[in-house]
Formats: structure tokens, sequence, C-alpha cells
């Protein structure tokens, strides 16, 4: 298989910025929460088995998940939730390592927000992490998402902290300056995973 980069970080840490600046470099990116929303897109299994299980509620009238109605379902109650992980996970790691197979680049990047805590990990050669204070990744979501700071640290509670995922780490990108800066050190890490990628046999 192609060399493998994940790259993971938190809410709003610049895992978009960076990924897109790779996919500049000319690598072919594989997004899971792109992968995620293709696998309940309108026609799909997935999306038939949610509406048969949990109703037509599920469906919004343009026949795309209704995903707030799907949240509030398996919010509070784990065996709804776990019936609606077990449907979704293998089919969203089978499309992934299809996706990841099939790249045609010099090496291939894995993007998950949960690239650690959902295993993902055990698919890549290497992990990147994203890394910025939490000060920042709550003012740059609240910047580009129009939500609140009580909001966004909702969300950083629940995911990993920012200690774990530097000690998972293979490589780290410190992203408190400016965007430049990320892509000055994404090109660095570029020839670095090209020449890993040629070392690795492909
Ligand atoms: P999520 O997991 O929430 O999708 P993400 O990790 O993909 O987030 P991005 O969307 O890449 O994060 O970045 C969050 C916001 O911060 C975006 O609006 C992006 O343009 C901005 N941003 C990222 N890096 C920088 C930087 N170095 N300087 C200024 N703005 C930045």
């Amino acid at each position: 298989m192609t060399y493998v980069v994940g790259v993971t970080g938190g809410i709003g840490s610049g895992k978009t910025a960076a990924t897109n600046e790779f996919e500049r470099l000319g690598i072919v990116v594989v997004d899971a929460d792109k992968v995620a929303r293709e696998v309940v897109e309108p026609g799909s299994d997935c999306l038939e088995k949610i509406r048969e299980h949990f109703g037509e509620a599920m469906i919004q009238p343009d026949g795309n998940l209704n995903r707030k109605a799907l949240r509030e379902k398996v919010f509070s109650n784990h065996t709804e939730k776990e019936w609606l992980n077990k449907l979704l996970h293998p089919k969203i790691r089978q499309k992934i390592l299809h996706q990841l197979n099939h790249a045609n680049s010099d090496y291939v990047i894995l993007s998950a927000p949960l690239l650690l805590e959902n295993g993902l990990d055990k698919y890549c050669d290497r992990v990147l992490v994203i890394d910025v204070p939490e000060s920042l990744q709550v003012e740059r979501t609240i910047a580009r998402d129009d939500t609140s700071a009580e909001q966004v640290e909702a969300i950083l509670s629940a995911q990993m902290t920012r200690d774990q995922r530097r000690q998972t780490a293979d490589d780290i990108i410190l992203n408190d300056t400016t965007l430049a800066a990320l892509h000055s050190q994404v090109q660095a890490l570029h020839k670095q995973y090209l020449e890993a990628a040629i070392a690795h046999g492909g």
C-alpha cells in the first residue's frame, strides 16, 4: 500500500488549512469527515437502514439525512448510539481503505479529527498532529463558524487533550502564527514524506 500519513488535531487547529497545502503539492487527501457524509448520502444503504430503524423523521424533504434529528435520537441513548456506530463505522472504514488503496500520489494523507480516538492511526505509517493552544482553537473556530466559546469548549472537552495528542505524534506542526508559517512547515514535511515514501517502496 502507498505510504500513509495521518493528519489530526482538535477542532479549529488547522487540519484543513494544512491538508489544502499538501493537496496543492500534489498529494491525495482522504478526508474521514467527508467519507462519513458520503456513506449516508441519499440512496445509500446506510441512509435506508437509518430510516427503517428510526423512522421517516430522519429524512429531510430533499432526501438528505436530518442530522439534528439523528443526533437527538442517539445523544443520550447508549444502545441506539452503539447501533448507529455498528452500522456506520465499518462502512466508513471500508471506504477510507478503498480510497487510500486507490490514491495515485507519491504518498497519501488520511485526515481525521478523531484519527487517534477511532484507531485509524493503525492504517498510517506516520502521524502528524496540528497543534495549537486552546485559546487560539476557540478564537479561530468562533471566527469561522459563528458559534459561541461555550459550544467550542464543549466540543474540546469531548476530544483528546492537547498533551495526549502530542504524545502520540510522530511529527507536530505548531500552528500558532500565520498561514504562511503553516504552509512552510507543510512544505518541509512534504520533502521528508517523499523520501520516506521512496524508502517504504511507494
Ligand atoms: P475542524 O476540525 O473544526 O474542521 P480544522 O482543524 O480543519 O477544523 P481549519 O478549518 O483548517 O481547522 O482552521 C480553522 C480556522 O482557522 C479556519 O478559518 C482557518 O482559515 C483558520 N486558520 C488556520 N490556521 C491559521 C493560521 N495559521 N492563521 C490564521 N488563521 C488560521
